[in-house]
């Protein structure tokens, strides 16, 4: 298995979300945002934890149970224990993609090898699968989501955007770094994570200034709270900030007729009346015809989330006479 070849990141998937005929039964799961939108923003990597143990399709279906402190993963009639089998294999796959770059996993709900936290035990309890417990043991930060964790577009956004925040941390921390590359890489996301957490942004700020220290705790405490940053989606209000700050930023670097436009956008987007995405578009066209360096790096400006898994934005009333934008897709 190798790095991405589409250039977007790498995510894991369980292969029956992705219709893959794979399940004990010999039919799949197919999950409609997963096999579409999601595809056009991330490159996936269908795995079948079960199939890759030699259980064949179809098979016997198989099951959690406790026995006293340990959990084991059992087949449901004959009782074959799989628990040593599934470990040592889950172990050494999830070093193997995390060695291609993954950047995020999407799971399929209650199986006992994939689920995460709903899979029944004993019919007493629920837990994690054991695909699913090596994931986020041996990954800790690595953003894990069921599909039924991603069934509106708030929660679908918050886990792209956090496996675009996974991304650029393995982009700066997976080689050699130097506090020049933390300080560069910082200036990039400042807008964003200003957007994310105003409070994070400040932590990560004193981080990089203070420079120094031991480079693993560096890194360390900087994966930790910039995947902390991304754990919500920002509100408007925080959007709002944002943008007022790179409108505050171009003052002195635009014409009058245009700063007061880009304010104009500001407060239809605050009203509901604009979207994110289409003031963000403002903002890059001035930015790129001013040539203004410091937001053109920024990450703020990159295509968003949103802009990512449905390419036309959805329909807003900007009341200055432009024709609507297409319903999304
Ligand atoms: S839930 Fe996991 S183990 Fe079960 S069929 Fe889907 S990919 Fe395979």
């Amino acid at each position: 298995m190798g790095a991405p070849t589409t250039g977007r990141a790498l995510v894991g998937v369980s292969a029956c979300l992705l219709g893959e005929e794979v399940r004990h039964d010999g039919g799949h799961k197919r999950d409609g945002f997963i096999s579409g939108p999601l595809t056009r923003a991330v490159e996936l990597r269908p795995v079948c934890p079960e199939v890759d143990i030699g259980l064949g399709v179809p098979r016997e279906p198989i099951e959690l149970a406790r026995r006293g402190d340990d959990l084991r993963l059992v087949a449901s009639e004959s009782g074959t224990d799989l628990t040593a089998a599934m470990r040592s294999y889950a172990e050494a796959k999830v070093q193997e993609l995390d060695a291609a770059g993954i950047c995020g996993y999407v799971l399929k709900s209650r199986s006992p090898s994939c689920g995460l936290g709903s899979v029944p035990i004993d019919d007493t309890e629920t837990g994690d699968g054991l695909f699913a417990a090596a994931l986020s043991g041996l990954c800790e930060l690595l953003p894990l989501v069921e599909e039924t964790g991603l069934v509106d577009d708030d929660a679908r956004e918050v886990f792209l955007q956090r496996v675009l925040a996974y991304r650029r941390l393995r982009d700066l921390f997976d080689g050699e770094w130097t506090i020049d590359n933390l300080i560069g890489h910082h200036t990039r996301q400042e807008l964003l994570l200003m957007a994310q957490s105003p409070e994070l942004h400040s932590e990560l700020g004193r981080l990089v200034a203070a420079g120094g220290g031991d480079p693993a705790e560096v890194e360390d405490s900087y994966r930790r709270l910039t995947m902390e940053a991304f754990r919500k989606k920002a509100g408007p209000a925080r959007h709002a900030d944002a943008l007022s700050h790179m409108q505050g930023y171009l003052q002195d670097r635009v014409q009058e007729a245009e700063y007061r436009e880009l304010e104009r956008k500001i407060g239809l987007f605050c009203d509901g009346d604009c979207s994110l995405s289409r003031v963000l578009d403002d903002f890059r066209l001035l930015v790129k015809k001013h040539s203004v360096d410091y937001l053109a790096a920024q990450v703020y400006l990159d295509p968003q989330p949103f802009e990512l898994l449905y390419p036309t934005p959805p329909l807003l009333n900007d009341n200055q006479g432009n024709s609507p934008d297409a319903a999304q897709g």
